[in-house]
């Protein structure tokens, strides 16, 4: 990997250059950070719901309860599938 501030050719495995120390961002890592950070909000997102259903059904509001509880397993169906 190739410094970008001083020209320096440093390992690929580094993480920061050994002549100037700047820190290499890698683009790798940005998008790894997205993909693993979606299915976890989906999850959360998913579980709310669901919880939320179960509580709504419970009150006997099923057309709503229904919905939020389908909603919410598709959610966390997602997440589980994505991560
Ligand atoms: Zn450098």
């Amino acid at each position: 990997m190739k410094c970008n501030k001083c020209g320096t050719v440093n390992k690929s495995t580094a993480t920061h250059c050994k002549k100037c120390h700047i820190r290499f961002i890698r683009q790798s890592d940005k998008i790894a950070r997205k993909v693993i950070l979606s299915p976890r909000i989906a999850m959360v997102c998913g579980c709310f719901l669901l919880i939320l259903g179960a509580i709504l059904l419970s009150n006997d509001i099923d057309a709503f309860a229904t919905v939020t509880c389908i909603t919410g397993a598709a959610l966390l169906a997602i997440g589980v599938l994505s991560s």
